[in-house]
């Protein structure tokens, strides 16, 4: 019963999401899961980078991407929480 009321608020926050926001949910092959897509400029505001900074990021894989059937590129949510995290520091352990 839970089951199914969470896929009810999940179907209606992909579509207000996607209306209001311009990001969906899609399957991204690298984390092999549904993840939150955003737009290029999206996520350019996330990291506070230029477009052409997040275009570097996925060259070097930092950053996922897919093209959708319409062309646009969608920056993987997953990748782009890791990449705003600060510089990964092994932690210390004792
Ligand atoms: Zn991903």
């Amino acid at each position: 019963m839970a089951q199914r009321t969470t896929i009810e608020i999940y179907t209606r926050q992909r579509t207000l999401m996607h209306r209001v926001y311009g990001v969906c949910i899609l399957s991204c092959e690298q984390c092999g899961a549904e993840v939150v897509m955003l737009s290029p400029e999206c996520a350019a505001g996330v990291l506070q980078v230029t477009s052409d900074a997040i275009a570097g990021l996925c060259e070097r894989g930092k950053l996922h991407s897919i093209t959708t059937a319409e062309r646009a590129l969608l920056i993987c949510g997953n990748s782009l929480f890791i990449a705003s995290l600060p510089a990964e520091k092994e932690p210390q352990v004792k």
